[in-house]
């Protein structure tokens, strides 16, 4: 039996995943099913009758992710985009108003700007780590603060608590992206806000082998809204990607602890690099959101940036000649990966108020022995 009050690591383990009913199974089986025998028309034996509506692996992740985030409920789709977009369309109509961050995510920014601007929704830019920033962005038909912290790719830290209270006075949602953190550093339900989400495909999942996200909220009223949608859209996690994405959170708070002392070590040697101009780590002390990182999480996650001296052609070349460090997209997994922002993940931003430098290197510091690990960069960085 699992409560809310036990700590992270046996909510991880156990909530949502009693032994199966039926056999006793002790971990949650991969119900690869569509639809269920009815005994009697509309007798539903377990309240599962198709599922796009219900699956009980993907209702076992969903009761997990709930748990994490001290939330009431928890809704896993096919991508982290699918999740977002769910939300999107339940909490917004055509005419409302968004406030983003000047630096989310590339993907989330062509949402916005490619999609749902087409349906009628109105955005605007903040520098959402400046709270009088975010406030100047209000609009009176402002409906959701939409906030990632820390953020992609460049590191910045938003403070939740702070722009939690300016949305709630100005009658709109705080959403924030928990990607970067995962509830083991981070939970903003708790901070005030109203959803997190999440790409479950990062460090929720953590071994670089399914795609995945996922919305979480306090509020039953409002995630009865998501259920609905969530259904009535169809984006759903498939049984088999549920099943990955709760197994990889099992170890997600020992995969995160050695994800963040790893990164620690490897912030530190680039920030004393001649080759290295500025590195963006909320860790390290000189990074502007240190304090507020320092507040509201419980380490400062795996993630680093740094430009390059030379500029794009000498961030392009440490890139190209990491070796252990694996050149690709994505983050969160065990192995560590390195890319360059502009012409990968953040390519679709160039030219809008979400371009990154063109010098900016972003690691995902992974698992293995750190001492590997730097010998790689140093190597790549000639
Ligand atoms: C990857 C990512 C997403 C999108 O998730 P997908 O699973 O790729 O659809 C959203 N936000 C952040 C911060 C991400 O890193």
């Amino acid at each position: 039996m699992t409560d809310k009050h036990q700590s992270f690591e046996t909510l991880a383990i156990h909530a949502g995943q009693e032994a199966d009913a039926a056999t006793g199974a002790v971990v949650t089986p991969i119900y690869q099913v569509s639809t269920y025998k009815q005994d009697g028309v509309g007798g539903l034996r377990g309240g599962y009758e198709y599922s796009r509506s219900a699956n009980p692996t993907r209702t076992a992740l969903e009761e997990n992710l709930a748990a994490l985030e001290g939330g009431r409920r928890g809704l896993a789709f096919a991508s982290g985009l699918a999740a977002e977009d769910c939300l999107l369309r339940t909490v917004l109509a055509p005419g409302d108003h968004v406030v983003i961050p000047n630096d989310a995510y590339g993907g989330t920014f062509r949402l916005f700007s490619k999609v749902v601007e087409a349906w009628g929704v109105q955005w605007s830019v903040a520098d959402t780590s400046d709270p009088a920033a975010v406030r100047a962005g209000l609009r009176p038909n402002t409906k959701v603060v939409w906030v990632e912290t820390p953020s992609n790719p460049l590191l910045g830290i938003t403070d939740i608590a702070a722009v939690a209270a300016i949305a709630r006075g100005a009658g709109a949602r705080l959403v924030v992206d928990n990607t970067f953190a995962s509830p083991y550093l981070q939970q903003p339900l708790a901070l005030g806000a109203d959803v997190v989400v999440h790409s479950t495909t990062k460090y929720m999942g953590g071994h670089s082998d399914v795609v995945g996200g996922a919305l979480v909220t306090a509020d039953a009223e409002l995630g009865e809204q998501f259920a609905y949608h969530q259904n009535a859209m169809g984006a759903v996690a498939g049984p088999f990607d549920a099943w990955l994405v709760m197994r990889g959170i099992k170890t997600l708070a020992v995969r995160m602890d050695r994800h963040c002392a790893n990164a620690a070590r490897v912030a530190e040697m680039l920030a004393s690099h001649p080759k290295v101009t500025q590195v963006l780590y909320p860790g390290l002390p000189s990074h502007p959101g240190h304090e507020t990182a320092a507040k509201q999480m419980r380490a400062f996650g795996g993630m680093v940036s740094f430009r390059v001296a030379g500029g794009e052609e000498a961030a392009v070349e440490v890139c190209n000649r990491a070796e252990l460090f694996t050149l690709g997209e994505s983050l969160g997994g065990v192995e560590s990966l390195i890319e360059h922002p502009g012409r990968m993940t953040h390519a679709s931003a160039a030219g809008s108020a979400l371009e990154v430098p063109s010098d900016l290197v972003r690691l995902s510091v992974g698992i293995e022995s750190v001492d590997d690990l730097l010998a790689d960069l140093s190597q790549a960085l000639g």
